[in-house]
């Protein structure tokens, strides 16, 4: 079985937290925590991406450092879940990429970037590259569609496969069985994941975060990143749909319902991570591994940029700056694509995931 400083921690710290049990009405660790006597690796992974690292019992436990105990749930669960990340990543060999996150996903998108930039200028004269392009297909006069296509279609095809093999991975650790898989569970663990019903706490008081003053901040710009990424992704969703079912070509209209979806989705994918940065800056270090500020970071810029240069090309793409904008866009775009299954983005499908596994044991 296999052994770790932060398994070793959780599964000492599981074993106090159920004797004391002065939590259980903070979050859906306690009460899942309380349905185990004993905790395998299994269950120490699905407890760790359980918690969303409100940090509630940190603040209000009487065995929290310096007492001798040393519980600090936020910061064991916080490690466990990083390594979690490394163990289910598909294929094995590149879980390596979990290691020193931040410079991995920094170099990715730099690499990226560079690549999409240097293919379009050996792809496309000066002329072509730094003219002014109006009106349906001008992206394409630049970078053409089939190529977009095909680099999109392969980074974001292989994302999709790496996140559902670590995800299949992480549920079967977790003990999770799809025959046992019900409809309440699967209602009750997407109305969970989609409303961040625990970032408001227990009484819609919010996180102790940034420091020990309860807070609903983390939850606002949660949601601003989520809905934004799911925006941003119906944009993609409806654009493709008018290029190949109706064979209307980009780019579309200010109006549009893709560039109107795309709008909304980048701005909330600017407010919510650069919200999040912002917290994360000025929040208390105590219950958080420094390790880890690294993947978190690299993830949330990259997210921002991402936004960012959309939005700067939406709002010069009739100039001649187009060209280089689109670049340096798609290179975003596909650096995004490429580092999804080995960055902080797996967070969000494990804890889904763990959700779902609550709301199967859980008496509806
Ligand atoms: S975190 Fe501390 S106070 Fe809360 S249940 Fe565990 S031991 Fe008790
Ligand atoms: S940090 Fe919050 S979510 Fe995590 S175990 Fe403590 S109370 Fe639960």
């Amino acid at each position: 079985m296999r052994t770790t400083e932060a398994l070793v921690d959780a599964r000492s710290a599981m074993e106090i937290c159920n004797a004391c049990r002065y939590c259980e009405g903070y979050c859906a660790v306690f009460p899942a925590m309380e349905l185990r006597r004993t905790f395998s690796n299994g269950d120490l992974s699905y407890l760790a991406n359980l918690c969303h690292n409100c940090r509630g019992c940190y603040y209000s436990c009487q065995y929290a450092p310096p007492h001798e105990f040393q519980i600090n749930l936020p910061k064991t669960f916080a490690e466990l879940r990083a390594e979690t990340y490394e163990e289910y990543a598909w294929p094995r060999p590149l879980a390596r990429l979990f290691h020193r996150n931040g410079l991995v996903v920094s170099l990715i998108t730099a690499i990226g970037i560079a690549l999409i930039m240097i293919g379009t200028m050996l792809l496309q004269s000066n002329d072509v590259l730094f003219a002014r392009h109006q009106g349906e297909g001008a992206f394409y006069a630049v970078i053409p569609h089939n190529v977009m296509v095909a680099l999109g279609g392969a980074t974001f095809g292989y994302a999709i496969i790496a996140l559902i093999m670590g995800f299949l991975n992480f549920w079967r650790d977790a003990g999770g069985k799809m025959a046992e898989l019900k409809p309440q569970s699967l209602r009750q663990a997407f109305a969970d994941a989609l409303t961040l019903r625990y970032l408001g706490g227990s009484k819609g008081e919010g996180c102790a975060y940034p420091d020990e003053a309860f807070s609903n901040a983390r939850r606002v710009y949660h949601h601003f990143m989520f809905y934004g990424f799911m925006l941003a992704f119906a944009a993609t969703a409806v654009a493709t749909i008018y290029d190949y079912v109706f064979g209307w070509v980009a780019p579309y209209g200010y109006f549009s319902l893709p560039v109107i979806l795309g709008t909304l989705g980048g701005i909330g994918l600017l407010i919510g991570p650069a919200g999040l940065l912002w917290l994360k800056a000025k929040s208390d270090k105590t219950p958080a591994p420094a390790s880890l500020m690294g993947m978190d970071v690299a993830f949330l810029v990259l997210l921002f940029m991402t936004s960012l240069t959309g939005l700067v090309l939406l709002a010069f793409r009739e100039t001649a700056a187009m060209g280089i904008l689109l670049a340096i866009h798609l290179g975003f775009v596909l650096s995004l694509f490429v580092v999804l299954p080995y960055s902080k983005f797996v967070h969000g499908l494990y804890r889904t995931g763990a959700l779902l596994r609550h709301a199967m044991e859980r008496k509806h």
